[in-house]
């Protein structure tokens, strides 16, 4: 008899989507998983349960880490803080600037976002380079507060963004849900 786990229903879920939003890159289009009320919600369950206890606070990647993680931030009875892209935040904010493969981009996060030394766990949907999750390390370092974690519901392990975020936040406890 087979069986097929949660992870291969979510994995179903998630379309690929090739040559999008440029030729060359297999875009991952979590549209489906998130219409889906009970997976969704099982997959919120997954990419908080460990975190329990552990963090004071979660802050997500705008726009995708939104989705995610003030759900996760609301199963862990937290608080949820935005880093948002440039220009988006009404107040005084700290900004961190990052590559892209044509370009540079900016996180930015309200500079009275957290209190000192809050225990903060960031959430987005992909590590892919590991560009923007690093930048969210170090943007919240800025901001008066660690970063004590990493949820992302997936790794695209070809692309080597572990290793980048390792030279930036050395043995910072990453979770991955789904690593293709
Ligand atoms: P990176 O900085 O290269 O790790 O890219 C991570 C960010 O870009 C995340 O916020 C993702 O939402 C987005 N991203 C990168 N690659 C993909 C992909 N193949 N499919 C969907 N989103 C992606």
């Amino acid at each position: 008899m087979t069986s097929t786990s949660p992870h291969d229903l979510w994995r179903a879920l998630i379309s690929d989507v090739p040559d999008w939003p440029e030729p060359g890159v297999t875009f991952k289009d979590i549209t489906p998983l998130l219409a889906d009320g009970v997976e969704f919600s099982l997959v919120i369950d997954a990419m908080a349960t460990s975190w329990a206890g552990r963090v004071d606070v979660v802050a997500g990647i705008e726009a995708r880490g939104f989705v995610l993680g003030a759900p996760i931030a609301h199963r862990l009875g937290l608080g949820f803080v935005p880093l948002r892209k440039q220009g988006k935040l009404p107040r005084d904010t700290h900004a961190a600037q990052y590559d892209l493969e044509y370009g540079t981009a900016t996180l930015e996060v309200h500079a009275d976002a957290f209190a000192p030394g809050a225990r903060v766990l960031v959430v987005d949907d992909v590590l892919a380079t590991g560009g923007t999750a690093a930048a969210a390390v170090g943007l919240v370092d800025r901001a008066g507060a660690r970063v004590v974690g990493l949820s992302v519901l997936m790794e695209l392990t070809f692309l080597g963004g572990r290793a980048t975020l390792e030279g930036s936040a050395p043995d910072l406890p990453l979770h991955v849900l789904l690593a293709y």
